[in-house]
């Protein structure tokens, strides 16, 4: 089975490493001028165990819009994740990696009928409604369907709320959903609910579990078998943060509430494995200084301009409202300064941090972005024709014999070549223009001397 068809493999690491590591060594070698991404395989399946060390009940069917790179869902299909697809494009992608349409769930409330048509042909049967047009639209298009009503529930703060789009009121309208359902001869197999993507309150958890513990007891009053809870997305997925609480609180709330082993407990985690994994690398390549602002402390403010931006990676500033912090990849002794970051675009708007402080930087020096793997790279564009970052796999040897061995994975996959190795054999052998780094400190101080007299 060909997985990742004219990918770059995975470069298994030996010895001491780290993503800052690969990036330096990467950047090192002179010829890197774009933006890119070093994920880390090994951060996924700790991740993986993580979660079943402690929600040994909730299958996770990882959310395939948080990141649809082939080779994080590879990864996380070898390891047994289900998946949560949103359309007929990300159903393909899955099943396309091999995966058995009974490990995805279709969970849109709001499908297209050609989305609909099309999972029925391909055999996908788990699917999430809200409404009543959906149900009428699921007795036409997949009556066979398993349908998992989605009620609302929200966390009382989260980074990106999603019930004012998705879920009906528990109360006043699931009831009523349940019954119509079991007139139209649908079968309702379960409830769901997202309390909001990256939810800052863990006890939201409990309130929805109590919610659809009365809804599959309203739902077995209707005629339903009720067998699954899916209690959906909204955990952490930053470095340094954890899943300990919010399992605490979920697992209390299923032994209170479905201490019945006969209910299938499954999520949808999205930036739980993605975000930590990626680790972005961008290189400035323009600079300008001006005067000191009000509230900066005398010093002069330095505009730094990266080659990666709102319009690519940085999207996730704009609709995820994720707060990014830049690191630079050489340690400076020298004081820092007030400053800000800017996208490579001519647009305005294409401000990546408005006012940070970072020791002086310069052309061609880099600045490192942890965390960047969540709801970043599969809404970037190449707008104003700058491309969206490729992504370097790596992953710890220690890992590779067991992964290698995990399907869909493979031998070929893997590669123990060195990470800097040419991603794609260049087509032609044109010599490199050397990258503003590589300036001569001597040539650049002579530089500026010319210029300011
Ligand atoms: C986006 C989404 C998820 C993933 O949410 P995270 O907060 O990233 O875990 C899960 N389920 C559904 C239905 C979603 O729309």
């Amino acid at each position: 089975m060909k997985v990742i068809e004219e990918e770059q493999p995975v470069c298994v690491m030996e010895g001491p490493w780290s993503p800052l590591s690969v990036i330096r060594e990467i950047v090192d070698e002179g010829a890197q001028e774009d933006p890119f991404y070093v994920m880390d395989l090994g951060e996924v399946v700790a991740r993986y165990h993580q979660w079943k060390e402690l929600m040994p009940r909730v299958e996770p069917f990882y959310a395939v819009k948080c990141n649809d790179d082939k080779l994080l869902l590879s990864t996380l299909a070898a390891l047994g994740t289900g998946f949560d697809c949103a359309s007929k494009a990300e159903i393909q992608l899955v099943t396309s990696l091999g995966v058995r349409p009974e490990r995805i769930i279709f969970a849109n409330p709001a499908k297209p009928a050609s989305h609909m048509r099309w999972a029925t042909a391909a055999g996908v049967n788990a699917i999430t409604f809200d409404s009543e047009t959906e149900l009428v639209k699921t007795k036409h298009y997949m009556p066979q369907a398993q349908l998992i009503i989605r009620i609302r529930c929200d966390a009382s703060s989260a980074q990106c709320p999603l019930g004012i789009k998705f879920g009906c009121d528990p109360v006043t309208e699931a009831p009523r959903l349940l019954k119509l359902a079991a007139v139209l001869g649908l079968s309702v197999v379960g409830v769901s609910f997202h309390v909001g993507s990256g939810a800052a309150e863990t006890a939201v958890y409990a309130r929805a579990v109590r919610l659809a513990r009365e809804l599959f007891d309203a739902g077995g009053a209707a005629g339903h078998r009720m067998r699954v809870l899916d209690v959906g997305g909204g955990f952490p997925g930053n470095s340094g943060t954890c899943i300990r609480e919010v399992s605490t609180v979920i697992n209390n709330a299923l032994e209170t509430h479905f201490p019945s082993r006969d209910v299938r407990v499954i999520a949808e985690p999205g930036r739980y494995f993605a975000a930590a994994a990626y680790t972005l690398a961008t290189m400035i390549h323009a600079t300008r200084e001006l005067p000191a602002k009000e509230e900066e402390d005398g010093a002069n403010h330095m505009m730094y301009f990266i080659n990666d931006g709102v319009y690519g990676s940085f999207n996730c500033v704009l609709y995820d409202h994720q707060q990014v912090v830049a690191e630079p990849l050489e340690a400076s002794s020298e004081r820092a300064g007030p400053c800000s970051l800017w996208g490579p675009t001519c647009d305005g708007l294409d401000c990546v941090l408005p006012a940070c402080s970072l020791p002086p930087q310069r052309t061609g020096s880099w600045l490192v972005f942890r965390d960047m793997g969540a709801y970043t790279l599969p809404v970037a564009s190449a707008f104003n024709g700058f491309p969206t970052p490729k992504v370097r796999a790596v992953v710890d040897k220690r890992l590779w014999s067991t992964l290698k061995e995990l399907w869909p994975l493979t031998e070929a996959h893997f590669s123990f070549e060195r990470v800097t190795a040419p991603q794609t054999p260049p087509p032609s052998p044109e010599p490199r223009t050397p990258p503003p780094s590589s300036l001569n400190p001597l040539d650049h101080a002579v530089f500026v001397e010319c210029a300011l007299k």
